[in-house]
């Protein structure tokens, strides 16, 4: 059975003071709290060893936001996946349009990025998404679909199984604008049908597949209540408790 997830993404957002706050604050909020969703936080690397300290991590998974493309060495700079797998954290973001776009992450790169993430035994949330220009010419399905083909299609069965899916259409990331619900739920069945017919049924029911995209705690419960939608990743409304907790409660 797929799960549901609420993952939040900090970008580069918080001190590493604010930030323990901000995460001791939500394990407050959610303690004793039973909920119907995973929940994650994804946070800048260098608050990841110190928010897993603070908080239940039975309740609240922890992300990066990146990991390095290499395994060790000369890389100034770069945090590996075995260096994220050390501090305690259970996720990485990765395939971020703001990584592709600002920082040229190719799929190449995020090829070895994934494997990197899965081989140290992190769960990988894989963003895909088209800009605005490809909704505009009606070719988001055929964009995502290479996304996806030049990617985690290339991965065995049985890793495709540990990874989950984010559909973030760039033109609704940090805009306020939301693709509607039909929008949403039609791209996140596409999806599905495409892991369908790669991997079969089963393992296409097992994937979690979540929106983001200027998700918020007004239009959360009818995203949620689409039937291909698992959840979902939250920039801006993830670094307000009350507004985090509220796009969880939708579940
Ligand atoms: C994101 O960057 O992953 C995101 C969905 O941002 P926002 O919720 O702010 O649109």
């Amino acid at each position: 059975m797929r799960k549901n997830i609420v993952a939040g993404n900090w970008k580069m957002n918080k001190s590493l003071q604010e930030g323990l706050a901000l995460a001791t604050e939500l394990n407050e909020a959610l303690a004793g709290a039973s909920l119907n969703c995973k929940v994650v936080i994804g946070t800048p690397f260098i608050h990841l060893a110190s928010v897993v300290a603070a908080i239940d991590t039975r309740k609240i998974g922890v992300a990066a936001q990146n990991c390095a493309n290499k395994e060790s060495g000369a890389y100034t700079g770069e945090v590996s996946a075995s260096m994220v797998k050390s501090t305690g954290a259970g996720y990485v973001i990765l395939g971020h349009s703001e990584r592709r776009e600002y920082y040229g992450e190719t799929s190449a790169i995020l090829n070895d990025k994934v494997a990197l993430a899965l081989a140290n035994g992190l769960t990988p949330i894989y963003c895909c998404g088209e800009a605005l220009d490809i909704r505009n010419a009606d070719k988001q399905n055929a964009y995502v679909q290479r996304q996806l083909e030049e990617t985690v299609f290339n991965l065995s069965a049985d890793d495709f199984n540990k990874i989950v899916i984010a559909y973030e259409p760039i033109w609704a990331i940090g805009t306020g604008v939301t693709a509607s619900t039909e929008q949403a739920q039609e791209m996140l069945a596409f999806i599905r049908s495409l892991i369908a017919a790669k991997y079969g049924q089963e393992i296409a029911e097992n994937t979690s597949i979540l929106y983001g995209g200027s998700c918020n705690a007004k239009n959360a419960p009818e995203l949620f209540a689409q039937p291909d939608i698992d959840g979902g990743l939250i920039g801006g409304a993830s670094l307000k408790v009350a507004d985090f907790k509220a796009i969880i409660d939708a579940f």
